[in-house]
């Protein structure tokens, strides 16, 4: 009898299709990470994901798409870098012993190339004619060659496994800066975003540098989508992505925050000169005619809204998030398609209430 609780494949169908629904359920856009997340809850295998999005269940009515972005990127691609590191860890360890054995062996044809010559060495006083002196000549000259041979095999076992551990190092570094990197943008993901923020903030505590922190969100974007479709959306996120770009330079560090929110760190910045750079970029994306390439439409034009805020001795990322999601907030607020900067001493108390 075929038991249908143990058959994979089975199995797989009824958490996928409760991942399925659940993600019609809540309206939520049936992405391979959002998938990836829900069925990793459904299938009950991770508890840590489990807890996770049953605690998002238990405070909303409704999934939302960027708190599963940030399961996702908390729980998958660190998960994923793991694997690759370990499978690389393999790879070089696979490498090593090749080398090692290589040199064993190479050893082993030394020693037996030194027994010959000792042999050789005791036949040196018996010599009497110039034939056996041509012979141990002859039998020299082969045990050179196969020296000479061996070193050569050596030589490029060696470099091909050099070879070979190189290009492991660059698929672990590829992999790494992968893991810090949303996919569609290109830009730094929020993982990496929230280790930046950490690093600065220690930076500006010891150096006394000023610290700023835009958030950019893309004003209508649900209408954008529902207007021209997800693609087209996806496009749009790359189209901002680029603008923020162009519009940063050195230590800054632009992530994708979230579904269509944005985040820039500028360190060493004043709150004037982070003023002007958000109302550039600002004003690059509202000035950009946006036309599609395939059919030639027009897509209308496109406006961010950013909140601004800098750092006082008091704040910690979560408060400096804090401040600028609030004056992102009043921007929406007051009209979109404006930037607006957070009062540096902004209340902490009310500000811890919405930190998250
Ligand atoms: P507001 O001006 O108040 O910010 O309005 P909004 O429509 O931009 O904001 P809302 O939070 O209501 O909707 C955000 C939308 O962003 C929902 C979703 O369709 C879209 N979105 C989020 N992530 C992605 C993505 O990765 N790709 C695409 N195409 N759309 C996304
Ligand atoms: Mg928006
Ligand atoms: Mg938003």
């Amino acid at each position: 009898m075929h038991d249908n609780n143990n058959n994979p494949f089975e199995q797989s169908l009824a958490v996928g299709e409760k991942a399925f629904s659940s993600l019609i359920e809540d309206t939520v856009p049936v992405w391979p990470e959002m998938y990836e997340v829900l069925y990793a809850y459904e299938s009950g295998q991770n508890v840590e994901i489990r807890s996770a999005i049953e605690e998002l269940k238990r405070t909303q009515k409704q999934l939302d798409l960027n708190d599963l972005h940030k399961i996702h990127d908390e729980f998958f691609c660190n998960s994923r870098l793991l694997d690759v590191s370990e499978d690389i860890g393999n790879r070089i360890n696979a490498e090593i012993r090749k080398i090692v054995s290589a040199m064993k062996s190479a050893g082993e044809r030394s020693d037996e190339a030194d027994l010959a010559l000792g042999k050789i060495e005791t036949k040196f006083s018996t010599i009497k004619t110039p034939e056996q002196l041509h012979g141990i000549v002859e039998i020299l000259s082969d045990i050179t060659r196969t020296m000479a041979d061996n070193n050569r095999n050596l030589n490029a076992k060696l470099q091909k496994s050099t070879q070979q551990i190189e290009d492991l190092h660059k698929d672990l570094e590829q992999a790494r800066s992968e893991s810090n990197t949303d996919p569609l943008t290109g830009l730094a993901n929020r993982k990496k975003f929230d280790s930046a923020l950490r690093k600065s903030f220690e930076a500006f505590h010891e150096c006394n540098q000023d610290l700023c922190l835009l958030i950019v969100d893309i004003d209508h974007f649900k209408k954008f989508n529902d207007t021209w479709g997800h693609q087209t959306g996806d496009q749009i996120l790359r189209l901002v992505a680029q603008a923020l770009r162009a519009n940063l330079k050195g230590r800054d560090l632009a992530a994708r925050y979230g579904g269509e929110e944005f985040a820039i760190i500028l360190p060493d910045t004043t709150l004037e000169n982070a003023f002007i750079v958000a109302d550039q970029i600002r004003e690059d994306i509202a000035t950009k005619e946006l036309i599609k390439r395939s059919s030639g439409e027009n897509l209308g034009r496109l406006t961010v809204s950013i909140g601004i805020a800098t750092a006082i001795p008091r704040d910690m990322p979560a408060s400096l998030i804090a401040k600028a999601d609030k004056a992102l907030y009043e921007a929406k607020e007051t009209g979109r398609n404006r930037c607006v900067v957070a009062p540096a001493d902004e209340d902490l108390e009310a500000i811890a209430d919405i930190a998250v």
